[in-house]
């Protein structure tokens, strides 16, 4: 019998941030190895959707090593076969079954996807590419060759969710059973549990998340700070000026916001603390400066001892993980490919 997938992936368009860190990469990994004895992993390095928003080209081809090596330094076991890691651009069935699915997917429904109304609200028209429209089409590519039925969703990809099952279903209904339809979004909350709702807030705009495609990115912690550029932004992150710690994410959301991170980099540390203790420690702290130090200091330890990590990850290893993972990826997807190709007439 085969094993039901589980599938996700963390975009390489930029560094990325100890919210990508925290919010995505540590609960994956933790997923991952609870998972891995009766699911099927597919961790995947979307870089055919790494330049659907402007990015630095020159850039990307390390970016994309070091999203994989960030998850080797965070902890990611290699040497388990049932996770895969693959990069999406090296398994080429993912851009052509884009191509069959956009005759099958309706202009209306796709121009209602609030990712790429906030994401094109944020750049001059001539810069809002095909592609970015397109996204959610590619990601349910990315899912429906594999067969996945769990794929974790933060808000900001829950209709891009929902419009995947209703493709598959659509083809399903149209063509006889081509795909599995992936999980309901209640049902993937369900399985993968609580760490989907954790958001870093960007430390400038404590009201919006932290994001990578942030175009200063002064209010976002970069994996590849520098233990004192980190410090720096820490102890100019916004405040208010009610002058008193309290764990209030309406009124006082920056200060509720370094609690979060405090208490997450502590963790990350070794130190057992939960963020009601954290909060208890520190409300009524009259001195933001006094607080705002000892989160610097404590990410500054972070990030130093993360980044030695990283420079112990052997690129070698990777490279093998990720070149047989391919050849896997490839299989599976090559075969889902054909089952459409043979419905929509192009194989007979
Ligand atoms: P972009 O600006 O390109 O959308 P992003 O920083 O929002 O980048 P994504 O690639 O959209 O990152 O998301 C990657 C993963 O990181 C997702 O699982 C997402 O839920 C998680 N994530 C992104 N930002 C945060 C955040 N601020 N706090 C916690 N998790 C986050
Ligand atoms: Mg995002």
């Amino acid at each position: 019998m085969t094993r039901p997938v589980i599938l996700t992936g963390v975009r390489a368009n930029n560094d990325l941030h100890i919210g990508n860190y925290f919010g995505a990469i540590l609960p994956i990994i933790d997923m991952a190895r609870r998972r891995s004895a009766e699911y099927t992993v597919n961790l995947f390095i979307p870089d055919l959707h790494s330049f659907t928003t402007p990015i630095n080209h020159d850039q990307l081809f390390d970016s994309i090593m070091n999203n994989a090596r960030v998850y080797a330094a965070a902890g990611l076991p290699l040497d388990d076969d049932a996770i895969q890691l693959y990069r999406q651009s090296y398994v080429s069935a993912h851009s052509e079954l884009t191509i069959i699915l956009n005759n099958f997917v309706g202009f209306g429904e796709m121009e209602r996807m609030t990712q790429f109304k906030d994401k094109s609200a944020k750049l001059s028209n001539d810069r809002v590419s095909v592609g970015l429209f397109d996204y959610p089409v590619l990601m349910a590519s990315d899912i429906l060759l594999y067969n996945a039925m769990y794929v974790p969703v933060g808000d900001d990809q829950t209709q891009h969710l929902e419009i995947t099952r209703d493709i598959a279903e659509r083809m399903n209904h149209k063509f006889g059973e081509l795909f599995t339809v992936p999980e309901p979004v209640a049902k993937q909350h369900q399985f993968f549990g609580k760490d989907q709702g954790l958001r870093i807030k960007d430390l400038q705009n404590p009201t919006k998340k932290m994001s990578k495609s942030d175009e200063t990115g002064k209010g976002v912690i970069f994996l590849s700070d520098t233990p004192d550029a980190a410090r720096k932004k820490i102890m100019s992150a916004a405040t208010d000026s009610l002058g008193r710690v309290h764990y209030d994410k309406e009124a006082q959301p920056g200060i509720s916001n370094l609690l979060e991170i405090l208490t997450l980099v502590r963790q990350a540390n070794g130190r057992a603390v939960s963020l009601q203790q954290t909060i208890d420690e520190f409300t009524g702290l009259e001195r933001y400066g006094k607080f705002k130090t000892i989160v610097a200091d404590e990410m500054a330890e972070f990030l130093a001892s993360f980044q030695a990590r990283l420079a112990q990850v052997d690129d070698d290893t990777i490279l093998r993980k990720l070149e047989s993972s391919e050849i896997t990826a490839n299989q599976t997807a090559n075969q889902t490919l054909l089952r459409v190709q043979k419905a929509v007439g192009l194989r007979c």
